[in-house]
């Protein structure tokens, strides 16, 4: 069976067909030849049985044998034998095969030496019987009967040879009748204890089949939108860009990414993302040219490769269709999906002679298109390739960090303005790469983007709580959270582990944010902060009076204290008067509000002298002392500071208070 599963299907029919048609053949025949046998034995049978019946009875048979005329009682026998049974001619031969008595039916003549019957003669000559079967040639014959030639056989001698014309029309009937039954039985048979194995066969080759396909299908195929795997493009590029110098020329390959997919998955179930996929998958192959390729490479990834084309722009022109035809809105269970893309683009052989190579400029294209604010089409260019090797190196330099605690933390001091006393610092993240300093700024988004920041951030805030809590009277920490720390859901649990494992108490922890926190999903993000307010530590909006600056948000959470963007003071020189207002504006309305104000980015004792007016709840900035590493900042050196700090506070308004360590 094993063997038969691998015989190819139509050969497997054409055998099956073969073994049929050899096994009707043969049952025909073997019926036919059977008959013919059983009917010539029934006529043998029937004709010898008559012999010796007429030897039997007829008391003068040997001599009539031998020429004599019958006596009148056999000639009354021969008148009246012969109805009854199926012969309905006899004749008797003498041993050398020459007929003396003939009935017909009814009639009896008596024959002298008419002629000589050479069948007879044979009979005679073999002492067995000869049968022929023959067809009757008159109307009153049997359409069909046998012709035996019985010698009669008396010691050993033949006397006579009895000639009987057997009417076999019902014999052969019957036997043909039984024959075919018992044919069509055995075959039936057979062909029950072939078919099983030939159906399981049947369908195990055809399972087969179906499997041999479907693993080529997959094996070239994406399954879900039925276009091209990867594996498959790369193989069809390699021998179009092999094509491409003979045939001249030019070839586009465009890497399509749709922007905020997870989206789709997060609000309309995987059903939903599906659904989006394979309509994307539907319009790009009725927007394609039979030579040119799509191909799903994976997630929300897929590639449309224009096999021939003459000139850029004519890519250029199918990527801003391509655009416009896959945003046309879809709907799924009537919700309407709109499919924002980017689309990188890499022209060959120019941005690449190998497949690996030509996907990649076209992924950096698209890299750039996405960092550019995505929804629109980029040409790869020589510089990206620079850009992107930058930006994996940074990568790899912060997940070492990550991964090694290689983060530092420096503080910059705050300052109470009406008192002039140090009240506490802000954390800022520090990171150094093999060429120096990294700024935030710079680490921060990346951190962000490779999903990196709630590992780094919740470091930097259990790292801030230890060093405060070895800090003398109350003195306040001030940590940044990105708003990415706000997705995962654990940023109340990594607060609550940097205070119970750092011993701070809650009210000396200031969690500074930005707008953009709230800006998205505000409702979780409020009940979030509420909480976190609930716990003790303080919320304070960052960077005031930039992005957004929503004053709304305001009103929604009451926030311990508001920090005006470091951007204020930088104009405040150039800027002067309209500043100072604005500045005094937030003041007064952080006081009606009931919310602290921290002016950050001091730098000028004119600046310190406007704040003291304007009466800013708090300064920060290089005026006061840059940020500085822990160890600037120990314990000891911290409260001789205060010590002497206080000793020689002075009586009029103008602030000198520089850290002890701040080197600036
Ligand atoms: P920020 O929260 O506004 O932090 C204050 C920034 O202003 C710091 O820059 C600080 O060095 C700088 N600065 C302070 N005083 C002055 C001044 O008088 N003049 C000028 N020109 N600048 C001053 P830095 O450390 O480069 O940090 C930049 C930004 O990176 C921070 O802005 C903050 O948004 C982010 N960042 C820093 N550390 C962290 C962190 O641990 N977590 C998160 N999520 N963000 C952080
Ligand atoms: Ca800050
Ligand atoms: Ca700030």
């Amino acid at each position: 069976m094993a063997y038969l599963a691998n015989i190819s299907f139509w050969r497997g029919t054409l055998l099956l067909i073969a073994a049929l048609s050899v096994l009707v053949g043969g049952t025909w025949s073997t019926v036919n030849h059977t008959t013919e046998n059983l009917v010539q034995n029934y006529v043998k049978s029937t004709a010898r049985e008559w012999a010796y019946f007429l030897a039997d009875n007829v008391s003068d048979f040997q001599q009539i044998a031998a020429g004599e005329q019958p006596s009148a009682a056999s000639m009354t026998f021969f008148q009246s034998a012969g109805r009854a049974r199926r012969v309905f001619r006899y004749i008797i031969f003498n041993p050398d095969g020459y007929s003396l008595v003939v009935s017909d039916d009814d009639k009896v003549a008596l024959v002298d030496l008419s002629e000589l019957n050479e069948t007879a003669a044979q009979a005679s000559k073999s002492k067995a019987p000869v049968v022929n079967i023959r067809n009757g040639t008159t109307p009153d014959m049997p359409a069909a009967y046998g012709e035996a030639y019985v010698p009669a056989i008396t010691n050993g001698k033949v006397v006579a040879v009895v000639g009987a014309f057997v009417d076999e029309g019902e014999a052969r009937a019957v036997i043909s009748s039984f024959t075919w039954r018992a044919a069509v039985a055995l075959c039936g048979l057979t062909a029950f204890a072939f078919a099983l194995p030939a159906i399981a066969w049947y369908r195990r080759t055809r399972e087969k089949q179906a499997a041999d396909r479907r693993i080529q299908f997959l094996a070239h195929h994406d399954p879900l939108t039925g276009l091209y795997n990867r594996a498959r493009m790369i193989e069809r590029l390699e021998a179009a860009l092999a094509a491409l110098p003979a045939r001249g020329g030019l070839l586009a390959l465009h890497f399509i990414d749709l922007d905020h997919f997870k989206h789709v998955n997060d609000t309309l179930g995987h059903d939903g993302g599906d659904f989006l996929l394979k309509t994307i998958g539907e319009r790009l192959r009725a927007m394609t040219r039979i030579e040119d390729m799509v191909c799903r490479l994976g997630g929300d990834e897929f590639v449309v490769v224009q096999t021939v084309i003459g000139h850029r722009s004519e890519a250029a022109e199918f990527a801003n269709r391509l655009i416009s035809i896959l945003r046309t809105p879809m709907y799924f269970k009537d919700q309407e999906i709109c499919a924002d893309l980017t689309i990188g683009v890499a022209i060959g052989p120019e941005d690449g002679m190998t497949p690996e190579r030509l996907l990649k400029s076209a992924d950096l294209a698209l890299y750039a298109g996405k960092t550019a604010g995505r929804g629109c089409v980029r040409f790869f260019a020589a510089e990206m390739d620079a850009a992107l090797q930058e930006r994996l190196t940074l990568e790899r330099v912060i997940r070492d960090a990550a991964e090694h605690d290689k983060f530092d933390v420096h503080y910059q001091p705050v300052y109470e303005t009406s008192s002039h006393q140090l009240v506490g610092f802000e954390a800022l993240a520090r990171l150094n790469g093999p060429d120096g300093p990294i700024p935030p700024l710079v680490f921060i988004p990346l951190a962000e983007e490779i999903r990196l920041i709630d590992k780094i951030g919740a470091w930097i805030l259990r790292e801030a709580c230890r060093t405060a809590a070895g800090w003398p009277r109350d003195l306040t920490v001030a940590v940044n959270l990105s708003p990415a720390q706000f997705e995962s859901g654990q940023i109340e649990e990594t607060v609550a582990t940097a205070l119970r494992d750092s011993g701070l108490a809650p009210n000396r922890l200031e969690l500074e944010l930005t707008e953009s926190l709230l800006l998205r999903n505000s409702e979780s993000t409020l009940a979030t902060l509420r909480r976190l307010k609930e716990m003790g530590v303080s919320i304070v909006m960052d960077d005031f009076g930039t992005g957004y600056s929503s004053l709304g948000y305001l009103w929604k959470f009451p926030f311990d204290k508001i920090k005006i963007d470091r951007s204020f003071m930088e104009s405040f020189e150039k800027a002067g008067r309209d500043v100072e207002t604005v500045v005094k504006t937030i003041i007064a309305l952080g006081r009606e509000l009931n919310m602290r104000v921290t002016v950050e980015g001091v730098e000028t004792p004119d600046q310190v002298d406007f704040l003291y007016d304007a009466e800013a709840d708090q300064m920060q900035g290089f005026y006061f002392g840059r940020p500085m590493p822990a160890t600037e900042l120990s314990g000891d050196v911290l409260a001789d500071f205060l010590k002497a700090h206080e000793a020689a506070m002075p009586s009029n308004h103008k602030p000198r208070l520089v850290v002890a360590g701040a080197k600036h």
